[in-house]
């Protein structure tokens, strides 16, 4: 224990484990604080919408400081996390390290280009809000240059968007840029025809959502294809350039590559010193503690763990939340038992008995795919289309912190649905497009304005 009287837990990263851990024992009589690089919690399901200018980023995330303000024992902490002493019980910040008496990790993941990380300035990955901002520059940049392009009198050669990776970020991301070009930008444009925009979606696998079932992936890809992607499966990207994707031999033109192919767990799971997998995720014990360690939980993307058929837990939301509430509940009940003369003191083995194993109750997947198409997939229950996407817009909606996102969203949502809208389109920042080359010529007037960084002429 720390000196103090009451015990502090530290909970690292307010994602959905860290801040549904931290809410479950804001009662308990624990001192908490939660450390995180940012000061705002991100909705990251929603994250495509502002990749896609459906949304803007204040709509779908919340100051974390805000968000547990009613709760005396919680101090929030911005800062970066760099490791930790487990034998001293401390969490290293670059400012001073933070003692505690336990410990949940809770950092998520980030991107993984298959240690090919040179391709990540040309192939952004959606993780964070200002990855969502930067694709949405990408996109939209495309279209003004070749808008440009085309009232300079210049063959305009149709944008081709290239999506790697056909889970539910990569199909969500597809389709929408589908419904972008073929809807919200058509009236806009008046030297090209963004419709004409071609939207390729790669998966080196044998299908689509390859984590549902396979009727549902066969839907999605129609779905995919009513709404004007092309879908090719069973194909490995080797290579990414400025400008193009390979698989294998054949180059594929791209004015903007995205990336939704591959996670990889925060380094602060390796930084634990315990068993790791493939991902760079904590092989958790069943009640999700650190071997060894029973005072340290890692929780949510960082933590491997198996159900009870022996399947690998999934990275989404419901499963870091469930973690997050149960971590709470065992370091209460340890605290009360404590209070009491003769209890055990903490021990992995004082847990063992099924109380203290964690047990995830699947309720369902949802993944969205564009306006009124979605698959939905509850046990035997399998739903598609709009019903599928009515039951994806709800519990979204649901789920998203804060009463004010929820309105908002709502009302953005409806007002899109009816008008086709988009109104988030921003292009803030840098007006560089990589790939973007400078044939053809420019012309000089169009040079003289141009910042220095812009390539013009559509990549071929
Ligand atoms: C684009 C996208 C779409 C998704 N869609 C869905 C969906 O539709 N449904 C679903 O269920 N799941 C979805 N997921 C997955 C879901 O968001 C994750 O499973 C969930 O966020 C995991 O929660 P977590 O608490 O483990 O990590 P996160 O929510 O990622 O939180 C980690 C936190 O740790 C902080 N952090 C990391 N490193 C440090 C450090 N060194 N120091 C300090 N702080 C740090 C981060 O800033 C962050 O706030 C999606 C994910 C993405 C990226």
């Amino acid at each position: 224990m720390t000196n103090k009287a009451i015990p502090r837990v530290v909970i690292v990263g307010a994602g959905f484990g860290g801040l549904n851990a931290a809410r479950a024992l804001a009662k308990a009589p624990v001192q908490i604080t939660v450390i995180d690089r940012k000061n705002y919690h991100t909705f990251q399901p929603l994250l495509y919408q502002v990749a896609t200018a459906g949304l803007s980023p204040g709509e779908i995330a919340a100051p974390i400081r805000s968000i547990l303000r009613s709760h005396k024992n919680i101090e929030v902490l911005m800062a970066e996390v760099t490791g930790f002493d487990l034998e001293n019980h401390a969490v290293k910040t670059s400012e001073a390290d933070i003692p505690y008496d336990y410990l949940i990790v809770a950092a998520g993941a980030g991107h993984s280009y298959f240690g090919h990380d040179e391709w990540e300035p040309y192939a952004p990955g959606l993780k964070t809000i200002e990855d969502a901002l930067e694709i949405r520059r990408r996109v939209l940049l495309a279209f003004e240059l070749e808008e440009r392009q085309a009232a300079a009198g210049k063959t305009a050669t149709p944008l081709n968007f290239v999506v790697v990776g056909a889970g539910p970020t990569g199909v969500e991301l597809a389709g929408t840029l589908a419904e972008i070009s073929r809807h919200a930008l058509t009236h806009e444009f008046r030297s090209i025809d963004p419709a004409r925009t071609h939207i390729l979606l790669l998966e080196g696998g044998p299908r689509v959502l390859p984590a549902y079932a396979e009727d549902l992936s066969r839907s999605a890809q129609e779905q995919l294809h009513r709404l004007g992607v092309e879908v090719r499966t069973s194909t490995t990207v080797t290579q990414i350039e400025p400008g193009a994707v390979y698989a294998g031999n054949t180059r594929l033109p791209a004015t903007v590559v995205l990336w939704a192919a591959g996670v990889a767990a925060s380094p602060l799971g390796k930084s634990l010193g315990a068993p790791i997998d493939r991902a760079g995720r904590v092989l958790v014990q069943p009640d999700l503690s650190v071997p060894g360690h029973p005072e340290v939980f890692v929780i949510g993307d960082l933590a491997a763990l198996k159900d009870q058929q022996g399947k690998m837990l999934p990275g989404v939301a419901p499963v870091a939340i469930q973690q997050g509430r149960f971590v709470a509940k065992v370091i209460r009940e340890e605290l009360e038992s404590h209070t009491n003369p003769g209890a055990p003191p903490f021990s992995r083995s004082s847990r063992e008995g099924g109380d203290f194993d964690f047990h995830y109750w699947d309720k369902g997947s949802l993944a969205t795919i564009g306006r009124a198409a979605a698959v939905a997939e509850f046990g035997r229950i399998h739903v598609s289309g709009f019903i599928a996407w009515l039951a994806w817009l709800f519990v979204h909606i649901l789920f998203l912190i804060g009463f004010r996102n929820r309105l908002l969203v709502f009302i953005q949502w409806a007002w899109s649905y009816v008008t086709y809208e988009r109104g988030a389109r921003l292009i803030t920042g840098s007006t560089y497009l990589p790939g973007w080359t400078a044939d053809p010529p420019v012309s000089a007037v169009a040079a003289q304005h141009a910042p220095q960084e812009i390539h013009t002429g559509p990549a071929k």
